[in-house]
């Protein structure tokens, strides 16, 4: 029988049926399933990322057998680091690379239909001066084209009047503006999308491990790559995974993976810092994204709407660093606040209005041009297979993930076909039309949400978390908003004032795959960057649960405060600087 609203109509959402994965969806389920795997794999991918969680999900779909290692959690790298847009990348218009926006408006609009819980239209504001490089014709022309490039199924941009600005966003720079388009791309949770990636890949058989890291690659016949010993992060228990293929998608870490398996590989990367402030939305206020050249450089930098914060990004500079301890420094955050006080100079926006910063490194393809600016660098990506059958990935952006991921794949199945490892015929994939976990069922629309957010309610959950489970589960917040109903302690916020609940650490631990408190802090609910206190407040909380739930003792639960408490020095260690 259908539900019904409170006026008695039948409402647009259904529950979804809870899902029953093949492969364990908790992390000590996932490792004891790689020390029991009796058979060799078709593939092992090395990397949690987006990329590696792709490559699981078309593989696993194809029908292969496949095991993902991650040394930390998934998305812990630059899949959680990201502008977390989904874009064309207007800017790549500028330097004539139409067939790279063309790939990614392409994307862009399927994961819309794929992933409507994720991936949320998001217009922006690009205010244009008396002066700038590019006038207002030539911006509004590249407009014409981007919108065209989308085959006019996005909504198309118009252009805003310096009286309509004004209006729009009041704290604006009006000083010599000539207009401003307002056109359409999409914002993504980048960690949440890497992590729904990877559990619809358990839900066709794929075993994904995070907090297991690769630590050799072992030959067999004809110096090909036959097994990989894992190490667990956590105990130190090694597990060595019979494989027939390897795949290397350890984004920043490339080099290093290459470096394990072949000693001396040439480097593959130039990788670029990026790095976000995030400040209270109600500091600027934006209604929209607003588009920002910055005064220094004239590089291309976005002001982001994000929930109840705004964040600012990015920089862009080579570094040379472990892509573990990556953060940022106080030269980054002022560059990004002299932006910030370049276009909203009323808004006196200074470094006690930084709540939280994230830095990621882009995994840049080298050119071998070490002249060519930060910028310039292609983000195009580069698949090759190297010395003992190892495919490596390379490059690339968010946005385009599911389509490199089938390239990736082809890749891998033909090399294996080519050493006679292979000989099944394989499935398609359907990447393209199918929904990841939270958008079964899920159309995003406004009337779906208020209904399944209804639905919560009347479990007895406030509407502020209801409407919050919806926007961060889709059809699937209703999982999680069973779990109280089982048990109403997991029902308390997490932080007096916000949305996030205890319950969603049990969803985390059971269904998602965590094996830290810092995956739930991070990754799992973003409460250290969207948190005044970031989420130090929740720590004790969420170190109590995970402890009941998995059987801690006292030194790993300390020991997890203590890692938590360090994440959170490096990513405010600029303020000491
Ligand atoms: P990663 O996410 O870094 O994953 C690699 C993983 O490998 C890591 O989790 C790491 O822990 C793991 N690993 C490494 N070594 C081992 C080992 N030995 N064993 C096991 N695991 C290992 N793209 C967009 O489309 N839109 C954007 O808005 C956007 N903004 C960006 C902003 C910034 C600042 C940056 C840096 C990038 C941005 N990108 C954006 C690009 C995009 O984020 C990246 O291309 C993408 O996240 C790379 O994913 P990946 O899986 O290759 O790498």
């Amino acid at each position: 029988m259908g539900h019904r609203g409170p006026d008695g109509s039948a409402l647009l959402w259904s529950a979804a049926v809870p899902y029953e994965s093949p492969a364990p969806t908790s992390r000590a389920a996932a490792f004891q399933a790689l020390k029991s795997l009796e058979h060799e794999v078709d593939l092992v991918i090395v990397g949690g990322g987006i990329n590696g969680a792709g490559i699981a999900r078309d593989a696993a779909r194809r029908g292969l057998k496949v095991v993902v290692v991650e040394q930390n959690d998934l998305a812990f790298g630059t899949s959680s680091r990201s502008s977390k847009l989904i874009h064309g990348g207007l800017r790549y218009l500028e330097q004539y690379r139409v067939h790279l926006v063309f790939e990614s408006v392409t994307e862009r609009q399927r994961l819309l239909k794929c992933a409507p819980h994720l991936v949320a239209p998001l217009g922006f504001l690009f205010p244009v001066y008396e002066g700038d490089k590019q006038p207002l014709a030539m911006i509004r022309a590249g407009m014409w084209l981007y919108d065209g490039l989308a085959l006019f199924q996005h909504e198309r941009h118009r252009t805003l009047d310096p009286s309509e600005c004004k209006a729009l966003v009041p704290q604006l720079d009006l000083t010599g503006l000539t207009g401003a388009p307002l056109y359409w791309d999409c914002a993504t949770d980048d960690a949440r999308l890497t992590l729904e990636t990877a559990i619809d890949a358990t839900l066709h058989g794929a075993i994904i491990c995070p907090w297991t890291k690769a630590i050799t690659f072992e030959r067999g016949a004809g110096q090909r790559i036959r097994s990989v010993v894992v190490k667990c992060a956590q105990s130190g228990e090694e597990v060595r995974i019979k494989t027939r293929g390897v795949i290397n998608a350890t984004g920043p870490w490339a080099d290093d993976t290459l470096e394990t398996s072949r000693k001396d590989s040439p480097p593959l990367l130039r990788p670029t810092k990026g790095v976000h402030i995030v400040i209270d939305r109600a500091r600027l206020n934006l209604p929209h994204a607003v588009v920002c050249r910055h005064p220094d450089d004239s590089r291309v930098l976005f002001a982001i709407p994000w929930g109840d914060r705004t964040y600012v990004g990015t920089s862009d500079t080579d570094e040379q660093v472990d892509p573990s301890e990556v953060r940022a420094s106080r030269a980054d955050v002022r560059y990004l606040l002299r932006a910030v006080e370049s276009y909203f100079p009323s808004a006196n926006v200074s470094e006690d209005d930084v709540i939280a910063t994230w830095a990621g490194l882009r995994p840049l393809i080298s050119e071998g041009d070490s002249a060519q600016s930060e910028s310039e660098v292609s983000r195009e990506h580069k698949i090759f297979v190297g010395d003992g059958g190892m495919v490596t990935v390379a490059g690339g952006k968010l946005t385009t993930y599911r389509k490199m991921a089938a390239e990736v794949v082809d890749a891998a199945v033909q090399e294996l076909k080519s050493s006679a490892l292979l000989t099944i015929e394989l499935s398609a994939s359907e990447t393209e039309t199918s929904p990841l976990p939270g958008g079964v069922g899920f159309d995003g629309s406004e009337g779906q949400r208020g209904a399944l957010a209804y639905e919560i309610t009347k479990l007895g959950i406030e509407s502020d978390i209801a409407t919050h489970l919806v926007s961060t589960y889709g059809s699937r917040a209703i999982e999680v908003a069973r779990l109280v109903k089982k048990d109403p302690s997991a029902g308390a916020r997490l932080i007096e004032g916000r949305p996030e609940i205890v319950a969603q650490v049990d969803f985390a631990i059971q269904q998602e795959l965590a094996g830290s408190a810092t995956d739930v802090l991070c990754r799992r609910t973003q409460l250290s960057l969207r948190d005044h206190q970031n989420g130090l407040g929740a720590l004790d909380a969420v170190v109590a649960r995970m402890q009941s739930a998995l059987g801690w003792n006292s030194e790993r639960a300390n020991e997890e405060k203590a890692r938590y408490r360090h994440e959170v020095a490096l990513q405010t260690a600029w303020r000491n600087e």
